[in-house]
């Protein structure tokens, strides 16, 4: 742990990109509170238990990268004694599968399984060869665009949709390949191909001796992650039930003012105040700063989805469940975008003689979808996956939950529209904005640029 270096920060937004700038900012030897409008911690990630199934509403899991430079979500984890609860998915989840004329097919894990495996034809096997000779794009390209150009239509349809739909709830066709899959894109500008490129990353990674990434969640599913690092702060320094309302530069740091729940308007001041919250919520106490800043974070697009738990005797599901889950590309025609297979990953999500199915409907290819009432997507869901998996039989557990502009889309010019937002609040010193729509949307992501950012305001001069 790390002195007091005597500065005060003010984080506002109690989901895991606050708690981790704040929790990285203590371990460095700020005095930190975090101000979370909702009665708990979390924002997005949020685990529940009903008639003995653990299930998530929001992520279900992260993706962790032991031994690389960039696991910050590792060092989060030893740091807050989280190691204890941690659990990596089940080896059988390395395995994903897509639905392919309303059968589902293993994606191949490998070149070789690539060759044989019946979900791709002969012709998209082919069109790989010409990748390694395919020239760099001049102009920023959409995901569609890139792939289209670098690995052909059937690889867009059948890989890259279903995987875009599975993270985003995005549509490929929106998204810029730089700000949305920017390892990916990277490939392309460091080897000129994203087949030499993904060789020489592997022939790296095995020489370093690391591990492959792995997927993890906590005993008692990921919200144990926000709970612990609350917890891991000092007493006192989380207070949840406390919206900021408004924002005013006062003696040379910030004063925030707040409408407690139950205890009228309050004002706090600190050195530097740090945004972890939605562009929306971003815009409303930065308009008063930089109305044209606040214009721009309003534009950035959101993806409504709907997360479904749905709870099988085993004896009623015909599908083995060895996987991940399957992602239903887009023009397969059905309306589910895809199923994981939780309690294949973790064992401890479902009682006894059941399995837990953790399922995504709506999202920005299908945004009629939130009109939908609960029980008609229930519906929708359980008759997809019926079909798809080979169902009998009542869901033992039906548990949905609607998710309104909940995930941020990185559309073309968006790295310009978050630079341009900076450049609008960089005459206001010590104010820093973080959050899921800007450096990734993952957990991991959100984790990363928290430690990146408590750098900078711990020792100013710090690049994040
Ligand atoms: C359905 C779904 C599934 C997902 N699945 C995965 C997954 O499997 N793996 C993965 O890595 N990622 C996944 N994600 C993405 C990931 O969960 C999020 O990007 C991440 O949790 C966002 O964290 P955040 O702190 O940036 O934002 P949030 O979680 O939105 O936190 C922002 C916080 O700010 C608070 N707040 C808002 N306004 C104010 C205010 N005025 N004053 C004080 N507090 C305020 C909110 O209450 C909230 O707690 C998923 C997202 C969704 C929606």
């Amino acid at each position: 742990m790390a002195e007091a270096n005597g500065k005060r920060v003010l984080v506002v937004g109690g989901g895991i990109s606050g708690l981790s700038v704040a929790w990285f900012l203590h371990r460095r030897g700020c005095t930190v509170t975090v101000a979370e409008a909702a009665g708990r911690v979390g924002g997005t990630i949020v685990s529940d238990q009903r008639d003995g199934f653990l299930f998530e509403r929001g992520p279900n899991t992260a993706l962790q990268k032991p031994g690389r430079p960039e696991d910050a979500l590792g060092r989060l984890i030893d740091g807050a004694a989280l190691s204890p609860q941690l659990n990596v998915a089940a080896p059988a989840g390395k395995k994903r599968y897509i639905l392919r004329h309303g059968r589902l097919w293993a994606l191949p894990a490998s070149p070789p399984a690539f060759v044989v495996t019946p979900a791709f034809s002969l012709a998209a096997k082919l069109r790989l060869l010409a990748e390694p000779f395919i020239r760099r794009a001049d102009q920023e390209e959409t995901i569609a665009e890139f792939v289209k150009r670098r690995l052909g239509r059937e690889f867009l349809n059948y890989a890259v949709d279903p995987f875009i739909s599975g993270v985003y709830a995005g549509d490929p066709r929106e998204l810029s390949a730089e700000a949305a899959v920017p390892r990916i894109h990277e490939l392309e500008q460091e080897y000129g191909s994203l087949i030499r490129g993904a060789i020489a990353l592997g022939k790296a990674t095995k020489n370093a001796g690391m591990p492959a990434g792995r997927q993890i969640s906590f005993a008692g599913g990921m919200a144990t992650l926000p709970s612990a690092l609350a917890a891991a702060l000092p007493a006192g320094s989380v207070r949840t039930g406390r919206r900021a309302t408004g924002l005013e530069r006062r003696d040379g740091g910030w004063a925030v003012h707040f409408a407690d729940q139950g205890h009228g308007p309050q004002t706090e001041t600190a050195d530097a105040l740090v945004l972890a919250l939605p562009a929306p919520e971003t815009a409303a106490l930065v308009e008063p700063l930089a109305g044209e800043a606040a214009r721009l974070l309003r534009a950035i697009p959101y993806a409504s989805v709907f997360s479904v738990a749905l709870g099988y005797r085993r004896e009623d599901v015909k599908h083995a469940l060895d996987g991940f889950g399957f992602l239903i590309p887009r023009v397969e025609g059905v309306r589910t975008l895809g199923a994981l297979f939780s309690s294949t990953l973790f064992a401890d999500r479902a009682p006894p003689g059941h399995v837990l199915l953790t399922a995504f409907l709506g999202g920005r290819q299908d945004p009629q979808a939130m009109e939908m009432a609960d029980k008609d997507v229930l519906t929708e869901i359980e008759v997809d996956l019926a079909t798809t998996l080979g169902i009998r039989g009542k869901a033992a557990l039906r548990h949905l939950t609607r998710w309104p502009q909940a995930i941020p889309q990185y559309p073309l010019g968006h790295l310009d529209r978050v630079a341009t937002v900076d450049e609008f609040l960089a005459p206001f010193p010590d104010l820093y904005l973080r959050g899921n729509w800007r450096g990734g949307i993952s957990v991991a992501d959100c984790v990363r640029n928290g430690e990146a950012l408590a750098e900078r305001i711990a020792s100013p001069g710090t690049p994040s």
